[in-house]
Formats: structure tokens, sequence, C-alpha cells
């Protein structure tokens, strides 16, 4: 029997032991994940006495970046985003990964939505930046929109990205005053997200402008936002297929095995309506 779990705080409202269970289902895979509340202050102690017994775990809100000087390497993704969300252990060695970037990319290709074209991103926190390196990746050029008091924030992160793609295309504009369109419309902040479920981060003629939307809020699963897009008649996609591509991932680090797209449907599935029991 292995032994996985999600530490984080506050960790009583993960789906993620939900979610690895069902995964380790398919794969007949003989393993159990729990959740464990551990605060950053608790970090080092956990880690010597509950984590490094473990085979693997997830790291989640506020740990991903306080885990990484604990680990014995880090592979070059998760130090592009300076976040580790997965980590394995091999006979006492911990190797630090993140999922998040393949869960964003696998989500939307998965509906065959472009990451290449324009793109529009709300938000400039931890995961925007992860959907921006992986746009600009693949040749997108980017537009942040963010809130007035994050403009600096955003503006840094511009130039981070500039120092490792020097011809990167990428602006800032306020989330308020959004003038142009986009092939993709990318929500990553919390504007909408339970009990805030009536909101909506931006009006209805941007949504009209933008050809596909992704939004990474996974409560609800159908946000005001993506219930506009769709009668706008755009591609969207919600936070759920992420949540579930980068947990597959994850057990692909830690297990070897891999999940095909009717798998990862039918989780969601299962995932979404466990959600609207909750
Ligand atoms: P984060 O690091 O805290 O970043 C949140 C961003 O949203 C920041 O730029 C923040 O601005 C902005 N923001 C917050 N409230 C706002 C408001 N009222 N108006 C305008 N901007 C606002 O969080 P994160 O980890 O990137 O997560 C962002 C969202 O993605 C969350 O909803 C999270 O649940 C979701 N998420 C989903 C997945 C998935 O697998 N589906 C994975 C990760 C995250 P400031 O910088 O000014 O605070």
């Amino acid at each position: 029997m292995k032994h996985y779990a999600v530490i984080g705080s506050p960790i009583g409202h993960t789906m993620s032991p939900f979610i690895h269970n069902r995964l380790f289902d398919i794969n007949s895979i003989k393993a159990d994940y729990t959740a464990i509340e551990v605060s950053s202050q608790d970090l080092n102690t956990k880690f010597n006495t509950v984590l490094n017994k473990l085979d693997g775990f997830n790291v989640t809100i506020p740990n991903k970046q306080f885990i990484i000087p604990l680990l014995d390497d880090i592979d070059a993704c998760a130090k592009l985003y300076g976040s580790v969300n997965t980590v394995k252990n091999t006979n006492g060695h911990f190797s630090g990964y993140t999922t998040d970037a393949d869960g964003f990319v696998m989500a939307l290709q998965s509906e065959q939505i472009r990451l290449d074209g324009s793109v529009i991103i709300l938000g400039c926190g931890g995961v925007a930046r992860v959907m921006a390196y992986e746009c600009i990746k693949r040749g997108a050029s980017i537009t942040f929109a963010v809130r007035n008091q994050s403009m600096d924030k955003c503006r840094a992160l511009c130039n981070d990205i500039r120092q490792n793609f020097a011809t990167a295309s990428v602006q800032v504009c306020d989330i308020n005053t959004i003038t142009v369109g986009a092939d993709l419309l990318v929500n990553a902040t919390p504007i909408g997200m339970h009990p805030n479920i009536d909101l909506c981060p931006v009006n209805d003629t941007v949504i009209s402008r933008c050809g596909a939307v992704f939004d990474a809020i996974y409560n609800p699963l159908d946000t005001v936002l993506l219930q506009k897009a769709r009668a706008n008649g755009s591609v969207v996609c919600n936070g759920m297929s992420m949540l579930v591509y980068q947990a597959a991932k994850a057990q692909t680090i830690w297990e070897g095995v891999t999940f095909d797209k009717a798998e990862i449907d039918y989780i969601c599935r299962l995932a979404s309506a466990e959600l609207a029991n909750k």
C-alpha cells in the first residue's frame, strides 16, 4: 500500500483526495490519498515527521514556494515558475515538480482551444504566470488585464517574461477598461468563485470579442463568465478539467501511469457531481 496526500492550509474543502483516489482506482493502484492540514509555520516540522514517510504529496496554498528549500531537487518547470505542487519520494530523495502547466495546457487542448494566438489573461498571480508562460512558449501575444493595485506587480511579471523570452509580446491594461479582443480569454482571478457566484470579471462587450474562454474557477463549474461566453457562441472550458489533468500528471510522475481523454472526462463528471453534493 502506498501513501499520498495533499498538504495546505486551509485544506478542508480540497477535491484532491476525491480525484486522486478515483484516478488510482482506474489503474488498480493500491494507494491511499488524504488531506493534511499544514500551515507554512508547521511545514518544516511536518516535513521531517509526517511528510517524509509518504511516497509523494501534492502541495497547495500557502506552501508551493516554502516547500522548495526542503527538497533535494526540482525540475525545470518548477524552477521557471518558482512553485512546486507535486513531490515524489524516491528512497528518501525528494524531487519537486509543478503540474499546473500541464493541467492548463491539456485542459485547453482537450477542447481544441489554441494557445498560440492573442490571449487576454485576467489577473497576474500564481496561475496567471503559469498560463502566460505556457501561451508565450507557443507563440501567443498576451494582454494581462489587472486591477489598479496590481499594475506594478504585473509590469514586473512582464519584465520577467521578457528576460526569459526576449521577443515575447506582453502588455498590461486595466481590467475595467479592456479595449482589445482576443482568440482566448482566461480568468485567473477568483472573481465569480463561490460564494460570490453572481460576479463576472469582465463586461459583455469584452466577452463578445473573445473566441474561446477558459475559467480557472471550478466552484461553481459554470461561472457567470462561462455562461455568458457560451451564449455568445464562444468555445468554453471550466477549471475542473485543469484540476483533474494536473492530478493525472502527478500520478504519471509518481506511478508512471497515463490517462486517456475518456478517463479524464469520467473523473471530471464524478468530481463535478461530488462538488454539487457538497
Ligand atoms: P493568486 O496568486 O492569489 O492570484 C489571483 C489574482 O487575481 C491576482 O492577480 C489578484 O490581484 C487578482 N484578483 C483577486 N481579486 C481580484 C478582484 N476583485 N479584481 C481584480 N483582480 C483580482 O491566485 P492563483 O493561485 O493564481 O489562483 C487564481 C484563480 O485560479 C483562483 O480562482 C483559483 O481557485 C484558480 N485556480 C484553479 C486551478 C485549477 O486547477 N482549476 C489551479 C490554480 C488556481 P492582486 O495581485 O491585486 O491580489
